[in-house]
């Protein structure tokens, strides 16, 4: 969790999800490597299933012994690999500043100011 305190005086934090002023970053690169890791897994996963070592794989998988349904263990692998791969964004609400983690885990952030110094909504594309 991050609360940051931006140079405008406005205060934004990563507490609430979802949150308008709160996204992640994936370059091209990373997004591609990404995108083969999920699938390859994936993969892995579904003949686990198709040889009847679905249980064996999840344990492996999850380190423990929880069980989980086909959905559950997709999510969870899509979701494990966008954590590694991508930055954290953040958005002030007030002068529209970025803050950019500065690695996939990290709570240290870089700013990055618009020239206009407004609130542009940058992390929303559905609503346009
Ligand atoms: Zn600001």
């Amino acid at each position: 969790m991050a609360r940051l305190r931006c140079e405008c005086g406005n205060i934004i934090s990563n507490n609430y999800s979802p949150s308008k002023t709160v996204g992640i970053l994936c370059g091209q690169i990373d997004a591609e490597a990404l995108q083969r890791k999920i699938e390859n897994t994936i993969e892995d996963y579904i003949l686990s299933v198709r040889e009847g070592k679905e249980s064996d794989w999840v344990r492996s998988y999850f380190k423990n012994e929880c069980t989980y349904g086909p959905s559950a263990v997709i999510a969870s692998i899509m979701s494990d690999y966008e954590l590694r791969y991508h930055r954290e964004v953040l958005e002030c609400s007030d002068c529209g500043a970025i803050f950019i983690a500065k690695g996939a885990d990290s709570c240290e952030f870089e700013i990055y100011a618009p020239k206009s110094g407004e609130y542009n909504s940058v992390l929303n594309c559905m609503e346009s």
